[in-house]
């Protein structure tokens, strides 16, 4: 795996950002979740301060992963795109701190950092927390429901039948 280790606290003081494609094959956590190895995250991190000078990462994960359907043991193509902001602390006590003076519907993750942090570990949890935790097809590919298959219309077939009625009721 490519290390991507930053100092959070001058990254973000300096509003830098960095980014890049990482297979799941090579997230060890992730990959023992999903079905198979294939697939592969994009990722983005951007540094920048709070209104309170307080370091904050912006973290975006995105791509397709392979996981197993819950229902019908198949697997299915589960596409995640999950955004987070990651405030470093520099101690537990400033950790706590921060977590306290958030409200609680902010979707922000309180880390502590003594001055080093390794991107694709945020990366993976990320990824990992973005899961369902359990995945299920809509419509389970299974021999057993071929008959449902058949029957089943795409939404934009159905949408164009609909467009025919109207039309048709206007004809009228
Ligand atoms: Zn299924």
């Amino acid at each position: 795996m490519n290390s991507y280790l930053i100092d959070p606290f001058g990254f973000c003081k300096n509003s830098e950002s960095i980014g890049g494609h990482t297979p799941v094959s090579e997230l060890e956590r992730l990959a023992s979740v999903c079905a198979d190895r294939s697939g592969e995250l994009i990722w983005k991190v951007s540094g920048s301060l709070d209104n309170h000078q307080r370091p904050c990462l912006l973290l975006n994960v995105a791509g397709s992963v392979n996981l197993v359907c819950q229902r019908c043991l198949d697997s299915l193509v589960y596409e995640l795109d999950s955004t987070t902001t990651v405030m470093v602390a520099k101690t537990e006590e400033e950790a706590d701190e921060i977590e306290e003076s958030l409200e609680d519907e902010e979707a922000v993750e309180v880390i502590v950092s003594d001055g080093k942090v390794e991107v694709m570990d945020l990366v993976e949890d990320e990824a990992l927390l973005a899961l369902p935790l359990s995945a299920r097809h809509g419509i389970c590919p299974d021999s057993s429901m071929d008959g449902w298959k058949e029957k089943r219309e795409s939404p934009f077939a159905a949408l164009k039948e609909l467009a025919k009625k109207v039309d048709g009721q206007k004809n009228e």
